[in-house]
């Protein structure tokens, strides 16, 4: 993908600073850290999102993150770890190639993942994960 910032920083056209790598995935410090040592792990195949992703590079993709979340954690000392991950513009992906946020976590940083619960009618959640999970393939 020639116009993508992430693809250049795979091939090392654009410097990163690199935590870890393998054959499929590379791991880095964000540039814009949301706290100290937030990393990205960025898949080596271009992916735009979850949508897209290799089940062979799913599968590899979350032994990297526990083991770069240990890290981090022995590392920083932090409190803990958010794993997150933004899928299209309305989910607030702004880099349009696959990756997985590895954000620290420390007491009364400034770091804010929060949502307004709402409720479900009676029956209304059971009808619902019946449809979506007929879709499933
Ligand atoms: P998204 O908003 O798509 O979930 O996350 C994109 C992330 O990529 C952001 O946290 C942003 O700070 C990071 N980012 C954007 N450009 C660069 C870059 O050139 N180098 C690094 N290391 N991170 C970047
Ligand atoms: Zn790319």
């Amino acid at each position: 993908m020639d116009n993508c910032i992430f693809c250049k920083i795979i091939a090392g056209d654009i410097p990163s600073s690199v935590i870890y790598e393998d054959e499929d995935l590379k791991v880095i410090m964000d540039i814009y850290p949301a706290a100290r040592g937030h990393a990205i792990i960025i898949t080596k195949k271009h992916f735009e999102n979850i949508f897209e992703l290799d089940d062979d590079v799913a599968k590899k993709v979350l032994i990297v993150a526990k083991k770069v979340g240990i890290a981090l954690k022995d590392e920083l000392g932090c409190g803990g770890i958010n794993l997150l991950q933004n899928n299209g513009e309305t989910a607030g992906q702004t880099v349009f190639h696959l990756h997985f946020h590895l954000i620290p976590r420390y007491d009364g940083d400034n770091v804010t993942i929060k949502w307004i619960t709402g409720k479900y009618e009676d029956g209304e959640a059971l009808e619902l994960a019946q449809r979506i999970g007929a879709r499933i393939k």
